[in-house]
């Protein structure tokens, strides 16, 4: 019966991009042939399609227009990734403060986007069709690399604006049909999780995905209680550092392997574990990624370093070597799997608090998303002080910044009874591993007794 679901579910996804002409299935079909190319013919294709964004780059960004001039830099025939150290890194900052002119002039339609990003330090930028496509194309990779099939029931914690009553008709019926559960990572509880729980034993979920750190309290109030009565095939964990006690706990919980993701807003679905979970495999069809110094130059694999991406998909908003603010280092050995795309063997990324209010938590990146959109603030990060005490510290380019819709937002999720102090700093130090927080709880988490 599954399986006749499955096929039917894919049936509809693939006779949809073939109306639509998205050509995400033919993509998928590339994608998966080159994988496991020899790793010559993988860099071929790479500089191939990197001389391709470099040229429009230089052609049609003023942004790298100039830069390139400036620099003399010359995208000959034979440039490829060996030479990417010739070119300058992409801070935020740089980012932030030249979005305009990145975009290129013969861009086709673009969608604006915007990011809170690792550093708290919000940045906004474009994505094209593309870009989308690649994306989109990707996340079905990784689903395949799990053995996930289209349509397997799926439960997922993770941050909804909206309550699944408010959401239209349309998107109701899409989230039966795609067989979805979900628990929203913005408004949590332990009843609620506690519901969750029950729902997802009847649902028996094949998937199931998550933040990192809501994933870890759905977990831990699993191994608190009874044993689940399923075993899905996989646990995806994405959008924030998964440490191992993390993983620990959620493979003890759902009694399967759980995959870590890496992607950003600016970048998504960059790389991603295989079922060898030695490491992340980078999509390099679409993007390259070096761990590089402070002064751009490539450091060793095996050596800690900063990220820097180049998009090869996105040719209407060039990023090239773009710093996203994560740390991470590249792996030293082949994955046993065959697949030939290099792997990450560690990211040292994002991390974040969960803010816990009357025993209710929200999770850290509710606060991130207030700030999209906000490009006067520099950096934030708030700090739950006390049980009814947040503080929350702003680095802003102007003078007097509009800040009353962000703390009725905060206002509308923590309640009344907690004060919300604002403090205005010119900087907000990083932890001691180099990371910045952008939610940080000064209660201790691992009781909740003491909230
Ligand atoms: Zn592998």
């Amino acid at each position: 019966m599954s399986k006749i679901y499955n096929y039917l579910h894919s049936f509809f996804y693939r006779s949809k991009d073939a109306v639509r002409g998205s050509g995400i299935y033919s993509l998928l079909r590339r994608i998966k042939s080159e994988q496991r190319l020899p790793l010559n013919e993988l860099r071929e294709l790479q500089n191939e399609r990197l001389r391709e964004l470099l040229k429009r780059a230089g052609e049609h960004s003023p942004y790298y227009r100039d830069l390139f001039k400036s620099a003399n830099i010359i995208i000959n025939d034979r440039f490829g990734i060996e030479n990417l150290r010739e070119l300058p890194l992409l801070s935020r900052e740089k980012l932030q403060n030249n979005y305009k002119s990145i975009i290129c002039d013969n861009a086709g339609q673009v969608f604006s986007n915007s990011s809170g990003g690792s550093t708290g330090a919000p940045v906004n930028f474009y994505h094209d069709e593309n870009y989308r496509r690649f994306a989109e194309t990707a996340s079905l990779l990784f689903l395949d690399w799990m053995g996930i099939n289209s349509g397997d029931r799926t439960a997922v914690v993770w941050g909804a604006d909206r309550d699944f009553k408010d959401l239209s008709r349309r998107d109701r019926f899409f989230i039966r049909f795609d067989r979805v559960k979900a628990l929203n990572a913005f408004s949590m509880s332990d009843e609620k999780i506690g519901r969750f729980i029950s729902d997802i034993n009847r649902f028996r979920p094949l998937y199931v995905y998550g933040y990192a750190s809501a994933l870890y309290l759905v977990a831990r109030q699993i191994n608190m209680s009874e044993p689940l009565k399923f075993k899905p095939k996989a646990v995806r964990s994405a959008a924030e550092m998964l440490y191992d006690f993390q993983r620990r706990e959620i493979e003890k919980a759902f009694g399967s392997a759980v995959y870590n993701f890496y992607g950003s807003r600016e970048i998504n679905n960059l790389a991603a574990e295989c079922s060898a979970h030695s490491g992340l495999h980078i999509v390099s069809s679409g993007r390259i990624v070096e761990i590089v110094d402070e002064a751009g130059n490539p450091v060793p694999d095996g050596e800690s370093g900063q990220i820097a991406v180049t998009d090869l998909t996105n040719l209407s908003f060039p990023f090239i070597r773009y710093l996203n603010g994560d740390m991470g280092v590249m792996s030293t050995k082949p994955c046993s799997c065959g697949r030939t795309f290099p792997l990450i063997e560690k990211i040292q990324g994002r991390t974040s608090d969960v803010i816990i209010v009357d025993g209710r938590y929200i999770h850290g990146e509710y606060f991130t998303h207030l700030f999209y959109h906000k490009p006067e603030i520099v950096r934030f990060q708030l700090i739950q002080e006390e049980a009814k005490k947040l503080k929350l510290l702003i680095v802003s380019k102007e003078k007097d910044p509009d800040l009353n819709e962000v703390i009725s937002a905060i206002r509308s999720k923590v309640g009344d009874g907690v004060a919300i102090e604002i403090e205005f700093t010119d900087h907000i130090p990083v932890t001691a591993s180099g990371k910045f927080r952008f939610t940080v709880s000064r209660l201790d988490q691992s009781s909740k007794e003491k909230v």
